[in-house]
């Protein structure tokens, strides 16, 4: 008797011992279940994350450019169009799969903390001229908008880099540099890269080689008053001012002159087929941040504080040749440039200053 009572209490136990194994293992998720955690604290901050600014058409070509190269562990995305960047955001992050940036995030722009630890941020916010509008006034409408997105930027990275595309590009990088208070090799302007990447584009094809195999440099403003130093032009080492003296000149018979004239007139050649420009630029920014994201001291053209250079005495910012690494422009090169060069680049910079002087609150 009492032995059947022992075995009937045993199988009761065991009964309840498993129902209770039974319900513990119906709590717990899938996840709790799958993957048994090492660490529990907080999730570690990005390494490598970019931030994209203004998500219209220059700024997803950015974006996209950047995620191809595989330079960031972190994207974030800020527009004040909610509808338009959360449909950005989702669309990118479906091609999660075939990309190796882990983590896609964004928020319209009054919430500037999901930018937060940004190594690059990207500016391409920004309107476009209306008819009948001086570029003045754009550059001043311009100015309202950076002075609401430059404080967020360095509330939220107060450590990182800064690179402008908003354009006029060169005044709003010195707009960007004076609303941060950022040292002057942290604000960047994506100045002349552009164009002298059409320049070696059209340069190079004329030539029949790749455009990386011929080099030549456009400084200055970025835009209509672009410097094209013909006298740096050279392939193999070989330059061809030495083959052609009048390179570049009104005497040239062979009207070299006519690439920079192109390369001026690209943009408005392009915006008047398809409306904007964005793919060029966008691999143009991507090849920037990859110099800056790889510590790699590369020589691009971008937009720099100029003063003191090149007998330029106002604060303006132009493009020259500027060694890119992870501090940002940490050298610039003094290239040795013609009479008739250096006395452009001046002229680009009084026309900087004109508009720059009369911008308010800044
Ligand atoms: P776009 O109109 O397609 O996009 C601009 C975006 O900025 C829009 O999505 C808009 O909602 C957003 N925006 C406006 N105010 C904002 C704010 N306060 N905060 C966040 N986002 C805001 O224009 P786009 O074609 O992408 O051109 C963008 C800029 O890039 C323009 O200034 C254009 O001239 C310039 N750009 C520069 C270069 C260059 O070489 N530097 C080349 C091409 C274009």
């Amino acid at each position: 008797m009492l032995i059947t009572w022992w075995y009937f209490y045993l199988a009761a136990r065991s009964f309840v011992e498993q129902s209770k194994y039974c319900s513990t293992l119906n709590m717990a998720s899938i996840l709790q279940r799958l993957i048994t955690p090492l660490f529990s604290g907080p999730p570690e901050p990005p390494r490598n994350k970019v931030t994209v600014v203004g998500v219209g058409q220059v700024g997803m070509a950015c974006a996209v450019s950047i995620l191809l190269r595989e330079l960031a562990d972190e994207l974030a995305l800020v527009d004040v169009m909610e509808d338009k960047l959360k449909g950005e955001m989702m669309d990118l992050q479906h091609g999660s799969l075939f990309l190796k940036t882990p983590k896609i995030v964004a928020d319209k722009g009054k919430y500037y903390s999901v930018t937060a630890n940004s190594r690059i941020v990207v500016v391409t916010a920004g309107v476009r001229q209306q008819e009948g509008e001086s570029r003045l006034n754009l550059v001043q409408r311009n100015v309202n908008i950076f002075k609401h997105i430059v404080p967020q930027i360095v509330r939220y990275s107060p450590d990182c880099t800064i690179i402008v595309v908003s354009n006029p590009v060169d005044v709003l990088t010195y707009v960007t540099w004076k609303l941060s208070g950022f040292p002057k090799h942290r604000v960047i302007g994506s100045g002349t890269n552009l164009d002298s990447a059409r320049f070696r584009f059209l340069m190079a094809e004329k030539l029949g080689i790749h455009p990386s195999s011929f080099n030549g440099w456009i400084l200055g403003e970025h835009g209509d008053t672009s410097v094209p130093v013909w006298s740096g032009t050279n392939v193999a080492g070989v330059n061809l001012q030495t083959l052609n003296p009048d390179i570049g000149t009104e005497n040239d018979s062979e009207n070299w002159r006519e690439t920079h004239k192109m390369v001026v007139d690209s943009a408005y050649d392009v915006i008047k087929l398809k409306g904007y420009t964005n793919w060029a630029i966008g691999l143009s920014v991507a090849d920037l941040t990859e110099s800056i994201m790889r510590n790699m001291n590369r020589i691009h053209p971008v937009s720099t504080m100029v003063k003191g250079m090149y007998g330029i005495s106002d604060e303006v910012y132009l493009s020259l040749p500027c060694v890119l690494n992870s501090g940002g422009v940490c050298s610039v090169v003094n290239m040795t440039l013609t009479e008739d060069e250096v006395a452009q680049l001046q002229a680009s910079a009084g026309t900087l200053w004109d508009i720059q002087k009369d911008l308010q609150d800044v």
